[in-house]
């Protein structure tokens, strides 16, 4: 199931979607790695925004990131809850 992750550069404004393709195993498996594993931080969200340009890549940070996540959006159109 692909799953739309709509991100945004806070600084900036920018916003793109990143489309995965991860077979997620359920909701709480993707939002662990998108909210707390290692897709948190602003390095692996940055290369999502900018299919993988390395030279676009942020530095790490998980805690005040610059890159947010809005939302998460299933293959139905339904929105994966976060809060
Ligand atoms: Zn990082």
């Amino acid at each position: 199931m692909i799953h739309k992750i709509f991100l945004r550069n806070t600084l900036t404004g920018e916003t793109r979607t990143y489309d995965d393709d991860f077979d997620w195993p359920s909701d709480n498996a993707l939002r662990f790695q998108y909210f707390e594993g290692n897709y948190s931080c602003d390095c692996n969200r940055s290369l999502m925004m900018h299919d993988h340009d390395q030279s676009k890549k942020l530095e790490c940070s998980a805690y005040e990131n610059v890159i947010a996540i809005d939302k998460i959006l299933r293959e139905d159109g339904t929105e994966v809850p976060h809060d």
